[in-house]
Order: structure tokens, then C-alpha cells, then sequence
């Protein structure tokens, strides 16, 4: 077995950039492994999107209309990977759990580097609500893991091209039906996707008042958080919430406003690359984990930041 296999996610007729991170990832990890990046790609009239993964380095692309274990496990099957990576998806940490179990093999989730030692893929991870990070060799081959979006950056598009293979695979008997799919606001980034997000808290005091880290969130080109005190209190809807019963997160630049730094609200963004705190107690525990810190008055930091960077960003 040699190679990397990728689970390749799309939305909207385009490849999500979380698995154009993880096939630039795969092309790295081959030149230790040796062998091919190929590459899952689930749905109806997916072959299109099959070019463009073969632009960033993948060689065969196995398509498939249905996102079950059995498909992955043709694909498996089919390619005989050492490697199998997805990305710490809701749909790709199901199907990569079902898969691993199915084959009974290790899988290490939620990773957030991958790297080879000694021929097999060593990945690292958060534990204890991202207090810690370990080094984990997931047992068994192929060996699984899925990474956190925004782990790696995304590579650039070559000239390569990809053979498309399609799966015929039987359907599973499953206890769970998908009826509809619904589709977030138009132009707004997934938050576990997203590279930047201002985050909003409790002391925002209204739904109305969210609009002034809307308004910054618009400016940076960033997506809305949320503390759950905030949805708790019905400013803002669930799918905004980052946190241990919301979204983890793994954005380049995090602001948290008016957010006090509570462990089940670090446990969604503790992998942020640059945390800014803006919060009118300097004693607040988001400080410790902040990069940059402004002491002071939510409702008069926010438009004066954002008026800033409306100047600075249009120069
Ligand atoms: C099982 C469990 C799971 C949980 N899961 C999550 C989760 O997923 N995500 C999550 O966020 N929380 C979660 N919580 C809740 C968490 O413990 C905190 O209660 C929550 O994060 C607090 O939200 P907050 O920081 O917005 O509010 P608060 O703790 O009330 O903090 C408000 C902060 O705003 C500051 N402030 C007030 N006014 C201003 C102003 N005008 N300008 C600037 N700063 C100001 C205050 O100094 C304070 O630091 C969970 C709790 C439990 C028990």
C-alpha cells in the first residue's frame, strides 16, 4: 500500500478550500510515502470538479454518487492508500469513523499537522480542550486522520491532470435519511472554514447591537462568531456559536468582543493563529490566550476599529 486518498468535499459546485489544503497536504506527504494523491469525490455530476484536483497534484480521482463508508471503502479498495485523510468535517469525521471501523483501523481526529517519521504518518492534535497537543501515530493501514481547516495553505494550481474513476457501490443501510439540504446566507463563510471571524459575546446586550461586529466582520472580509451566552440570549443563531458545543474553529486571525475567555469558549478557537481580545475588564481570561489586547468599551473600540481599517484596507 502506498499513497495518500483524500475525501474531497465540494459546496455549491466548487471545491471547499479546506480539501484543496488537504490535497496540496497529500502531494507533500507522497514525496516521504511514495506513491499517488488520489481522491473521494462524492455527489451527482461531480467529474467536473475533478480537474481542478488534478491541478493541485492528485492523479485519480474516484467519484462516487453516494458519501457512505462503501464508497470509501472502494475507494480504498481500489487506490490501496497508506494514508487516508478527510477533513474534520461533520461529513468527513462521520464517514472516516464508520470507515476505520469498518476496516478496523486507528483513526486520529481533528488533527492539526501531519508529517512522516520513520514511513508512517505521524499527526498532531489538541487534546483536553485544546490545552495540550500530542503526537499520534494512528495505528493500523491505512493509517486515517482528519485535519482542521486552515491547518495548511492552500497550493498553487498546476497543469496536472486527474483520472476519474466511478465508484458503483451499493447503497448502506443506514438508521439516518438526509431530507433537505439548506443553504447558509449567500456570501457567508462556514465558520469551521472561515480564515478570520469576529466574534461577538453577552455584553453585546441585543441582536441589534451585533451589527457593529457585522459591520467589522464585513470590512475584514472575516465571518460572524458568537460566545454561547450570546445565542443563549438569542443575539445570534447556533450555527454562529464557537465553542465546545459549537464550532472549532482554526481561523488565521480571531477577534473576540466583549467575550470573557470562559474554557468551553477556548476550546473552539485555541488553535487560532492570531487571537485579538477586546474586553473593558483587563483582568479577563481571554487576555491569557490573546496575542493582542485592547482594555476598553466594546461599543467605542468596534467603530473606531473598523472605520480604521475601511481607511487602511481601501489604500
Ligand atoms: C457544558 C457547557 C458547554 C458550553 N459550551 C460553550 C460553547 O460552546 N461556547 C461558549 O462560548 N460557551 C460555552 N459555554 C458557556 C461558557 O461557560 C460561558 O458561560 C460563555 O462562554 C460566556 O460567554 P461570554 O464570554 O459572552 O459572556 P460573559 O462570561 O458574561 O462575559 C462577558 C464579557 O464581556 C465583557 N464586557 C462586558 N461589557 C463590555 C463592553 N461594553 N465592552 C467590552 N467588554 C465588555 C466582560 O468583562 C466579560 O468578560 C458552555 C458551558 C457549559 C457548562
Amino acid at each position: 500500500m502506498s499513497g495518500v486518498l483524500i475525501v474531497a468535499e465540494h459546496d455549491a459546485g466548487k471545491l471547499k478550500r479546506s480539501s484543496l489544503e488537504l490535497a496540496g497536504k497529500a502531494s507533500a506527504l507522497v514525496s516521504e510515502l511514495k506513491g499517488d494523491v488520489s481522491a473521494l469525490l462524492v455527489g451527482e455530476n461531480v467529474a467536473p470538479l475533478a480537474s481542478e484536483l488534478g491541478k493541485v497534484g492528485v492523479k485519480r480521482v474516484y467519484c462516487s454518487p453516494q458519501g457512505s463508508a462503501n464508497a470509501l471503502a472502494e475507494a480504498i479498495k481500489q487506490a490501496q492508500p497508506s494514508v487516508v485523510l478527510a477533513t474534520a468535517s461533520s461529513f468527513g469525521k462521520d464517514l472516516l469513523a464508520r470507515t476505520a471501523m469498518r476496516l478496523g483501523v486507528g483513526l486520529a481526529t481533528d488533527c492539526t499537522d501531519l508529517t512522516v517519521e520513520a514511513g508512517k504518518l505521524k499527526a498532531r492534535r489538541p487534546i483536553f480542550a485544546g490545552k495540550a497537543l500530542v503526537d499520534v501515530v494512528p495505528g493500523g493501514v491505512p493509517q486515517m486522520a482528519t485535519v482542521r481547516p486552515n491547518s495548511f495553505p492552500p497550493p498553487q494550481a498546476g497543469s496536472g491532470t486527474a483520472e476519474v474513476v466511478t465508484l458503483t457501490v451499493g447503497s448502506e443501510a443506514s438508521g439516518t435519511q438526509v431530507k433537505e439540504v439548506k443553504q447558509a446566507e449567500a456570501g457567508v463563510v462556514d465558520l469551521a472554514e472561515a480564515d478570520r471571524i469576529v466574534s461577538g459575546g453577552r455584553s453585546l446586550a441585543s441582536a441589534d447591537n451585533f451589527k457593529i461586529v457585522r459591520e467589522l466582520a464585513g470590512v475584514l472580509g472575516a465571518s460572524v462568531g458568537a460566545s454561547r451566552a450570546a445565542v443563549d440570549a438569542g443575539y445570534i443563531s447556533h450555527d454562529h456559536q464557537v465553542g465546545q458545543t459549537g464550532k472549532t474553529v482554526n481561523p488565521s486571525l480571531y477577534i473576540a468582543c466583549g467575550i470573557s475567555g470562559a474554557i468551553q469558549h477556548l476550546a473552539g478557537m485555541r488553535t487560532a493563529k492570531v487571537v485579538v481580545a477586546i474586553n473593558k475588564d483587563a483582568e479577563a481570561p481571554i487576555f491569557q490566550k490573546a496575542d493582542y489586547g485592547i482594555v476598553g468599551d466594546l461599543f467605542e473600540i468596534l467603530p473606531a476599529l473598523t472605520d480604521e481599517f475601511r481607511k487602511v484596507l481601501k489604500e
